[in-house]
């Protein structure tokens, strides 16, 4: 199908580091496999980035280009897919002033991917207005697109609520779409935004490899929280991070009877191990005790690094001509402005803010 006939796909990542083991099961293998039947949009948020970093400029700048050599090593395909940076597309932050005039402050502050953030991140009360601000640039990333569906983990599913409200709200207000129109008849009764679908990954939010928070809740796997296996790193690093990896706590040798239910080691395997059989059989003789960690460790290792090894081959490669690497980036986010610009133009006439 002719590539601008294609249902439009959005999502991205935040530059804040390189890419994990929870980007690839949360939403990047949907986006590689959906490359062929959607117009696929990917941004890279350096702005969000911002939010937690502020005082960071050059690790935010670095960390974009450790996005896109990522994004190139997974297999997406800037000749199919078309790739940008937030900062360098300006309708977004022009649609993100728009859109911050029709959310409530307190329905902000009700969003708890913000609040497992300030705590998970250990922000205090030192966030700025402009951390806040994010889910509504985020609302205005998706939207500036106009995208059918946003492929993303389940961390993301309160900020898509959100998206979907702004959406609404702006339909009703501005373009007269009835405030009873089902969300999928909105385009049809004139509204400019579409009501977006959300895709969650095979696992909506895969844990990270480090201890529990103080809830006790294993905390989800995030370049933030230092807890990540990345997508870029090499056997041995992989080796060490499984050798180290949290398990069950209270048992201290092979013989003692494991707990596999959420344990680490049996939540990767139950993701990325494809022997079923073996995952089975070797949950049953953890639970008995006649299996040991370093067993379960050491075919953990193997089927991990047989995943993330091609990805890293490739990114090799692709390191090797950054300048090349920075052309598609460049290529990607002129083509992102256009369709950006479009959309903002029809959201000024709706608005009855176009004076020129
Ligand atoms: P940060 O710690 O800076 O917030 P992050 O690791 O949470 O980074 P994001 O860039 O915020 O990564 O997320 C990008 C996408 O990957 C989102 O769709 C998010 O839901 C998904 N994602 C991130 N971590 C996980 C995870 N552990 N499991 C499933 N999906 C994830
Ligand atoms: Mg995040």
């Amino acid at each position: 199908m002719n590539k601008e006939l294609r249902p439009r796909l959005l999502t991205g990542d935040t530059s804040t580091g390189r890419l994990h083991l929870g980007h690839w099961v949360g939403s990047i293998e949907n986006r590689v496999r959906m490359q062929d039947h959607y117009d696929c949009y990917f941004v890279i948020a350096n702005i969000q980035a911002m939010t937690t970093r502020m005082d960071r400029p050059a690790e935010v700048h670095q960390n974009v280009m450790e996005v896109m050599l990522d994004y190139l090593a997974v297999g997406i395909d800037p000749k199919r897919s078309t790739i940008f940076v937030q900062s360098e597309v300006p309708a977004i932050a022009e649609l993100t002033v728009f859109f911050s005039l029709l959310v409530p402050y307190p329905r902000l502050m009700r969003n708890p991917t913000i609040k497992d953030e300030i705590r998970d991140k250990g922000l205090g009360d030192n966030y700025s207005v402009g951390f806040l601000l994010y889910p509504i640039s985020q609302a205005a990333d998706i939207l500036s697109f106009r995208p059918q569906i946003v492929p993303v983990g389940e961390d993301q599913v309160p900020h898509l609520e959100l998206t979907r409200e702004v959406a609404r709200r702006f339909n009703q207000i501005y373009c007269h779409v009835d405030p009873h129109a089902e969300d999928s008849q909105h385009l049809a009764q004139g509204g400019v935004f579409p009501i977006v679908e959300t895709k969650l990954g095979r696992t909506k939010r895969l844990v990270g490899i480090g201890a529990p928070g103080p809830d006790g809740s294993l905390l989800k796997m995030s370049k933030s929280l230092n807890n990540a296996i990345f997508l870029s790193d090499d056997p041995d690093t992989i080796k060490k991070k499984v050798m180290a990896m949290y398990t069950d706590p209270n048992r201290l040798k092979a013989t003692d009877k494991g707990t596999v239910e959420n344990n680490p080691l049996w939540i990767f395997h139950e993701t990325f191990n494809p022997d079923k059989k073996w995952v089975q059989e070797a949950e049953e003789r953890y639970r008995a005790g006649t299996i040991g960690d370093v067993e379960c460790k050491r075919q953990l290792i193997d089927v991990l690094v047989s995943t993330i090894e091609p990805i890293r081959q490739r990114r090799i490669q692709f390191e090797k001509d950054i300048h090349y690497v920075q052309s598609l980036l460049k290529e990607g986010t002129a083509k992102a402005n256009e369709t950006a610009n479009t959309t903002l133009i029809l959201a000024k006439e709706a608005m009855r803010q176009r004076y020129f």
